[in-house]
């Protein structure tokens, strides 16, 4: 299904009434969240409407998918933030097309990051995936309860020592609620895991990128700088058959 601009439009508005909301009831301001727009599957002329109507922040799951889409992109001034899974094969596409990488997972795949950005004397904006619903399904860093397990702290530092990354956020996937009210607590989880690791172990973690279209006024009353949004902004998805 495909929103018209009209139809965009109202659906931008919706979101950020109820954003800004959700971060009043936090303590915060709207100034303090930014609505990303998650356009994977999407044509080009949707993210050229989402541009017209202000967008900037993007985020895309696909590596391939970004770079059919980067020229496009490119063309409005901008980058997408790749928030899907990235094999270590794929990580080219996203040091030469993307803003930052939401979804850093495992320590080999920052390796291969690091090198490629030395290469290119840039550096990426980096988010540690957390699996705080300890999905077997999800890739990320596992956390049963509050306790931060060791081999994350371990990854952490040696993630965090490598030059050309700069790990400024932690992002997660909560599991499917039908009630965002259900994942407060993997929202609040989140929360304090980036307060140990600026208290404790020397992080500058200012960014939470948590909260899709069915969760998000609960993930920014637990403190989301970023939400990203697809469905609820630009229409459900269709995925081709084979
Ligand atoms: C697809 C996707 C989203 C957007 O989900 P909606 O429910 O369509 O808002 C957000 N984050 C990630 C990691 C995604 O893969």
């Amino acid at each position: 299904m495909l929103c018209t601009e009209d139809q965009i439009k109202e659906n931008i508005a919706g979101i950020l009434e109820k954003m800004t909301a959700a971060a009043v009831r936090g303590g915060r301001t709207a100034g303090d969240v930014r609505l990303m727009a998650v356009t994977k599957t999407k044509p080009v002329e949707t993210i050229q409407a989402l541009a017209r109507l202000g967008m900037t922040c993007f985020g895309e799951n696909y590596p391939d998918e970004i770079a059919e889409k980067a020229s496009a992109f490119a063309a409005l001034g901008l980058q997408p933030a790749m928030i899907g899974h990235l094999q270590s094969r794929k990580a080219k596409i996203v040091v030469d097309h993307c803003s930052a990488l939401h979804s850093l997972d495992r320590f080999d795949v920052a390796e291969k990051l690091e090198r490629l950005c030395a290469e290119r004397d840039r550096v990426l904006p980096c988010f540690l995936e957390c699996n705080v619903g300890d999905e077997e399904s999800k890739s990320g860093w596992h956390f049963a309860d509050d306790t931060l397990p060791a081999d994350f702290l371990q990854d952490f530092e040696k993630i965090t020592a490598l030059p050309h990354l700069r790990v400024t956020g932690l992002m997660t996937l909560p599991p499917f609620a039908e009630v965002g009210e259900t994942n407060r607590v993997y929202f609040a989880r989140m929360r304090r895991i980036a307060a140990y690791l600026n208290d404790h172990m020397g992080g500058q973690i200012n960014e939470l990128s948590m909260g899709t279209s069915s969760d998000y006024e609960v993930a920014v009353e637990e403190g989301a700088t970023i939400i990203r949004i697809g469905t609820a902004l630009v229409g459900a998805r269709e995925y081709k058959k084979n």
